[in-house]
């Protein structure tokens, strides 16, 4: 017969509780250290009871986390497996804190041990710095494969986006249909941005057919531009798939965007000019700063545009004059204190280094300026602008 509980108000295995069916509960001896018996007399309300050797008390009466229901075993392969035991033991420091039928204040629920406000916060910091960590670790780019093959899992934007892969190159496009392009072709299919990436990681973002510089982009990458980060091409992608709102252009931002292709356009010709060692490559140059100037907020002229200046304004100050109503060029008062602050004079012996210099930077626009200037060369110019204008 299973024991009786000793608790007041517990009917625990007694034989009425067991004749209406009720479940046979498990009930454990007191201590037989004699301290925890004491305690354990404590816990129980009830006046002058000296337990015997068949006192019981039930395991209603203690906390679960109180009672050990498993037995923990290692197996032959090294590994913990749990075993539900028959009959369940009690920690050593088990009390009887439950009371169900007494008055509530009697029960005295098991108090909840605290941690150290610190050590809790530097569980925090440390969980808190190892979710970075794993984010920063998943987020590094191997390689140029890396991306080829997992851009499609790792970047959910891309969705947006249409995309052509190469062997060495990947590239990220948007689409538009252009209705009012001037042509007697109608409307036609155009690329609006498109994102390019080189099996180096160097990215190319090009926007309504403008390159983004290095400025434009140091946001988001570093000055060469290169990709390390998956959290940078979802970044990219997420933000320039916006910019597709290409027919609400207005007139004069539609005007602003063709001067400012020109300008890019122009950008390129010099430097290929340059490598080309093209024979108008001088004039090409001053071209470029002409539409530099109408595409800047601020005019900054190209030290080529001063010195041609300078020395223009020098010959004739009244040429100058008149070169400026077709030419966008430095104000006469520039140049006066360009002159003071130098002192570049070919009659200032002081100077010779200086004004050779000025002589051979002018050289290259094609200027002499020792004999007469070339004013067909220059009336080219002035008259094409004059025509274009
Ligand atoms: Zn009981």
């Amino acid at each position: 017969m299973p024991r009786k509980c000793c608790v007041p108000g517990c009917n625990s295995n007694y034989d009425s509780e067991i004749k209406k069916g009720g479940p046979v509960v498990s009930a454990f001896r007191f201590p037989k250290d004699e301290e925890r018996k004491k305690l354990w007399l404590l816990a129980i309300p009830r006046k002058d009871f000296s337990p015997t050797a068949n006192s019981v008390v039930c395991m209603k009466h203690f906390s679960e986390d109180d009672i050990i229901r498993y037995d923990l075993y290692k197996t032959k392969d090294g590994t913990t497996q749990q075993l539900l035991l028959m009959c369940p033991k009690l920690k050593e420091d088990a009390l009887p804190r439950i009371f169900p039928n007494l008055p509530k204040y009697l029960t005295k629920e098991k108090s909840v041990v605290r941690n150290d406000p610190q050590e809790r916060k530097k569980k925090v910091f440390n969980r808190t710095a190892a979710a970075i960590d794993n984010f920063l670790k998943a987020d590094i780019i191997q390689s140029f494969e890396n991306v080829k093959n997992d851009f499609a899992s790792k970047v959910e934007s891309v969705s947006k986006w249409h995309v052509i892969m190469k062997n060495s190159e990947l590239f990220f496009y948007t689409l538009s249909v252009d209705y009012d392009n001037g042509s007697d072709e109608g409307e036609h299919l155009y690329i609006v941005n498109s994102v390019k990436l080189d099996q180096n990681m160097r990215l190319k973002v090009v926007i309504k057919g403008n390159e983004l510089s290095s400025h434009e982009l140091k946001w988001i990458l570093p000055y060469d531009l290169k990709l390390s980060r998956w959290s940078q091409l979802k970044n990219i992608l997420s933000r320039y798939h916006k910019f597709e709102e290409i027919n609400c252009k207005s007139d004069q931002s539609q005007f602003e965007l063709y001067l400012q292709k020109c300008r890019n356009y122009l950008e390129k010709c010099c430097e290929m000019a340059e490598i080309h060692d093209y024979e108008h490559k001088r004039q090409l140059e001053i071209v470029f700063d002409q539409v530099s100037q109408l595409t800047l907020k601020k005019r900054r002229y190209s030290p080529a545009t001063i010195l041609f200046s300078f020395i223009m304004f020098s010959y004739s100050p009244s040429a100058y004059k008149f070169l400026r109503n077709y030419l966008l060029l430095p104000h006469k008062r520039y140049l006066q204190m360009l002159s003071s602050s130098f002192n570049i004079s070919p009659d200032n012996e002081s100077n010779k280094t200086k004004y050779y210099f000025s002589c051979a930077a002018l050289a290259r626009l094609g200027i002499d300026v020792c004999g007469r200037p070339p004013y067909r060369f220059l009336g080219a110019v002035a008259s094409s602008y004059s025509t274009a204008c």
